[in-house]
Parts: C-alpha cells; sequence; structure tokens
C-alpha cells in the first residue's frame, strides 16, 4: 500500500505535469470508486475547472480544484494516478478519467477496485471523517521532539503498532515503520511507554530520516506502486530489513527474524533492536 513517500512522490509529480490544467470532461468507469457526491454529480462539478494546487494529509492525496473544491484521493491497496498524454488507451483496471487540456489525461487504475475519492467543498476539509481523526503528519514540523515525547506518554501499546496508528502519527505504514524501528534501534514488541528519553529521541529522529531518504527515492515499488509518471520508485534497493527474514542484518550480520504483529509482518534484527 502506498505510504506517506509515495503519495507525496506522486503529489510532486502532478504538481509538475497538471498544476494549472483543466478538467474538460470525467470519465468515470467505476462508479464505486466515487464515494461523494453522486458520480455524475462528481463529474458534472468538475468539467470545466481549474486543477490549482496539490497537498497531502498522510496517505491521502488532496486536489485542489478551482477556487471552492477539493478532491480528496486514497489509493488504498493498488490506485494509481498516471499522467499520460491525451488517446492513452483504457485497460481493464481504469476506473476513472480526467480528460484535461494540453493534451493530457490522469488516469485512476485500481486493480483492488479499494481506492476512494471524495470531492469537497473546501471549507469542509477540516470536518471530513478521516481528517478529524488523523494525527500529526510524519513531516509536519509542528511535531517537535518534545511533543512527539509528550505524545508517547501513557501508550501502553506496542511501538510497531503505535507507528501504524494514524491517529499517532499519520503517514507511516507497514515497510516505513519496519525500517524506522531498525534504524533507532528498538524492538517492534516494545511498550512505547517504556522507551527511556535517548530511545524517544533516536525514534523521532529515524521517523524524519527514513522518510526524507524515502521520498528522495521517490518511494518503494515491491508490487503496484507508481509514480504520478508511471515509474517505479527506487527505495525498495535502500530496503534494511522489510522483506529480509532469515537474512543478515546490514548492521550485526545475525539474521533478520519475522514475526506476525497485528496481522502484519516485522522484520528486525534481535541483536541490534533491543
Ligand atoms: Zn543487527
Amino acid at each position: 500500500m502506498p505510504e506517506l513517500p509515495e503519495v507525496e512522490t506522486i503529489r510532486r509529480s502532478l504538481e509538475t505535469k497538471i498544476l494549472g490544467c483543466i478538467i474538460r470532461k470525467v470519465a468515470v468507469l467505476n462508479r464505486k470508486t466515487i464515494k461523494t457526491p453522486p458520480p455524475d454529480l462528481f463529474a458534472a462539478r468538475l468539467e470545466g475547472e481549474e486543477i490549482t494546487g496539490f497537498q497531502r494529509r498522510g496517505k491521502y492525496l488532496i486536489m485542489e480544484i478551482g477556487c471552492s473544491m477539493v478532491l480528496v484521493v486514497h489509493l488504498r491497496m493498488t490506485g494509481r494516478l498516471i499522467v499520460k498524454d491525451s488517446g492513452f488507451p483504457i485497460n481493464r483496471y481504469t476506473r476513472l478519467i480526467f480528460y484535461l487540456n494540453e493534451g493530457k489525461e490522469l488516469h485512476f487504475q485500481d486493480i483492488r477496485k479499494f481506492g476512494t475519492m471524495h470531492l469537497l467543498d473546501r471549507q469542509d476539509l477540516d470536518a471530513f471523517t478521516p481528517f478529524k481523526a488523523l494525527g500529526y503528519d510524519a513531516l509536519d514540523p509542528r511535531l517537535t521532539p518534545d511533543l512527539f515525547k509528550e505524545r508517547l506518554k501513557g501508550r501502553k501499546g506496542q511501538v510497531k503498532g503505535l507507528l501504524l496508528n494514524q491517529s499517532f502519527i499519520a503517514g507511516i505504514g507497514n515497510i516505513y515503520a519496519n525500517e524506522i524501528l531498525w534504524r533507532a534501534g528498538i524492538n517492534p514488541q516494545r511498550r512505547a511507554d517504556s522507551l527511556d528519553a535517548r530511545e524517544q529521541q533516536r525514534l523521532y529522529q529515524a521517523i524524519g530520516e527514513v522518510i526524507a531518504a524515502a521520498i528522495s527515492h521517490r518511494g518503494t515499488t515491491l508490487r503496484d506502486y507508481v509514480d504520478g509518471d508511471g515509474n517505479q520508485g527506487e527505495f525498495q534497493n535502500m530496503l534494511q530489513v522489510h522483506g529480509k527474514g532469515g537474512r543478515p542484518c546490514p548492521s550485526c550480520g545475525n539474521s533478520i527474524v519475522r514475526i506476525k504483529q497485528g496481522g502484519r509482518s516485522s522484520y528486525y534484527c534481535p541483536s541490534c533492536q533491543k
């Protein structure tokens, strides 16, 4: 599933390619992708409007439309937003097409069909239910080390689950949680409120470093993810522990262990991560 670095990479590529474009026509090929308003109204409202900006909150991509609307996109498992020249063929996974001016099209492809789009009035964005529950974005400069430490207090659950909890910190999924904990030298099964001050600091720092490195490598492609140009990411080549059960830890050479936590695979080095 695309996590913060992948969505941020898509955001940046769309901003470069289609900021200022006009949506001339919308073809809805899978009505269930559109959560609100009803698909016909969705298309009618967008047609003739300009794409005026791109934002991201956690794993959500937000397209600003004209001066009064926002299109909130969640890619879920397999969603892709790809800019193509006009006439690009539809395939069996194309769920929606925005026909733009300047000879461009924005295609939404989604194999599993879990991706969602909500077209909202801009003034309703903060009240959008999923955003009300969203914690600080992992890249939010307001999330200082002190605030981060404060927010760890009283968190009795395992630290791995806490990193995945979007109301604690938004944007981190399984891949980056595994990488962050390895970099911080923290066992994923540790109780979050058991971390001492140095471990808290290391965790805070590892979040920033891993996310920044992943963005600079344009995200991680393990299966379906591509950026707004249709290109794969490159951070899969930089992964230290994720997906590497039984292989040597890059730091100490001992075997990386795979366990299940909350139904997800955790990979860690028992020697380096205490
Ligand atoms: Zn190790």
